[in-house]
């Protein structure tokens, strides 16, 4: 199997002006070296000539939002169909992102403000999100972090990295890192193997993951070196990022390859974008392809509220509308889970198509993904137990070693037995601040 077609080979030879063997092009530090990133290297390479007026309105957005393509990612743009490319819409810049919406934020999901440490998001009771690089090797249109894309100052050094992994050794309640950034595999594997290491260590971390996006538009990244460096932190777990069946190559396939034949349990998220793969068609060939290859289709996100991004959102019913298309009728471990991540930092959330369409005191009403409408009936007789969570006292068999478990936070405590909180009310609310004055 050839992965450097003659395509890539002239590609290549553009790029350098003069013959580049194979190993050149598989070498990903060879790749990073010719990113694509001025407008004119842009058309050289594709062979078309832009209008000179869009050209100005393009250069005025890389003013804002800088241009960064790797020659392999070029490489899959069809040049004879290039403006509804797959490739060329995620990777090429649009006037039209600077367009700003009046719902647009530079930081939808307050990512900034829910950092406690350096480069750390906590968010979630038990995991944390650790920015360890701001730097890709492809820069996506359509990215959520846009507002750090190019941004040469907030580059993590080691000593900030060095803070990020103190604050998770001094919060015992986490117990999954979520490497992220930029990409975290944009980093020497020496440093890699480091930061893996000094987590590890720490005794409340049960699970680290990565996520990056090397598979899709950098594959050559995955050397057996780097593999080899994984595999030794194991339980580690990889999340990647394809949003189009075109982007599973060859070459694509050989880094999952390598990834899964290391024991990496891999998983995918994916974007919602117009223009892109906003088709039920699309997205099930895309799962398909993810699962033949051993990569589980784990989240599809609804684009978020990012600036510059409103020409690449759907409205839900879209998503909706694909996730109708997979359940049921595709393997239950290729359908993703649909989330939106909600403004304001609150997490993600998932959205389904309806299935319960009714209920009474001893029945349930569903309807499947045929149509068809069906009932399930419910216990007669189930005998409740009063939950105080002293979990040594009950016949159900959990032997918690510390007897402990996180405080119970938000709906869960308004179904729980051991809480008294009846309802959750918003701060600032009228009602409540009139009682108080009381
Ligand atoms: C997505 C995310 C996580 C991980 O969430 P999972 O649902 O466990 O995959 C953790 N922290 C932050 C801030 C996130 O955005």
């Amino acid at each position: 199997m050839s992965i450097y077609c003659n395509d890539q080979q002239s590609l290549a030879e553009k790029i350098s002006d003069k013959d580049v063997a194979a190993s050149k092009w598989t070498d990903w530090h060879w790749q990073l070296r010719h990113s694509i990133t001025r407008l004119e290297t842009f058309e050289r390479l594709l062979g078309i000539e832009l209008d000179p007026k869009e050209k100005r309105r393009i250069d005025m957005t890389l003013k804002k939002f800088p241009m960064s393509i790797t020659p392999y990612y070029l490489s899959l743009i069809d040049r004879a169909d290039y403006r509804n490319d797959p490739v060329y819409r995620q990777a090429f810049p649009d006037p039209q992102e600077l367009v700003i919406d009046s719902c647009d934020m530079t930081d939808p999901l307050a990512e900034d403000r829910d950092s406690p440490a350096p480069g750390i998001t906590h968010r979630y009771p038990d995991r944390v999100l650790f920015h360890v690089s701001n730097v890709c090797s492809m820069y996506c249109r359509f990215c959520t972090r846009k507002r750090k894309v190019g941004d040469v100052d907030s580059i993590p050094d080691r000593n900030q990295i060095r803070a990020g992994i103190e604050y998770i050794r001094n919060t015992p309640e986490i117990r999954d890192v979520l490497l992220s950034g930029g990409d975290p595999l944009m980093l020497s594997d020496g440093l890699l193997d480091w930061i893996l290491t000094e987590i590890g260590q720490i005794e409340h971390v049960q699970v680290i993951r990565i996520g990056t996006r090397m598979p899709v538009v950098l594959p050559y990244r995955i050397t057996d070196e780097l593999v080899g460096m994984l595999k030794k932190h194991h339980p580690l777990w990889i999340n990647t990022h394809f949003n189009h069946p075109r982007e599973m190559t060859s070459s694509a396939k050989a880094a999952l390859k390598k990834l899964a034949d290391a024991g990496i349990p891999l998983g995918n998220q994916s974007v919602l974008l117009a223009g892109v793969n906003d088709c039920q068609r699309i997205v099930k060939s895309l799962v398909h392809k993810l699962v033949e290859n051993r990569v589980r289709p784990y989240y599809l996100y609804q684009c978020d509220l990012s600036e510059g991004l409103s020409h690449f959102r759907t409205p839900v019913g879209k998503g909706i509308e694909i996730m109708e298309s997979l359940i049921g009728h595709t393997s239950g471990f290729s359908v993703p889970t649909y989330v939106i991540d909600a403004p304001g930092g609150g997490g993600k959330i998932p959205i389904n198509p309806t299935y319960m369409i009714s209920l009474s005191t001893n029945k349930v009403v569903l309807r499947n993904y045929e149509g068809v409408i069906t009932t399930y009936q419910e216990p007669d007789s189930y005998n409740r137990k009063f939950c105080d969570r002293n979990c040594g006292a009950c016949d159900l068999q959990l032997k918690l070693e510390e007897g402990q478990e996180t405080d119970v936070t938000g709906i869960e405590m308004l179904l729980a037995d051991c809480h008294e909180a009846i309802s959750l009310t918003p701060e600032e609310n009228q009602r409540m601040e009139r009682r108080d004055d009381n």
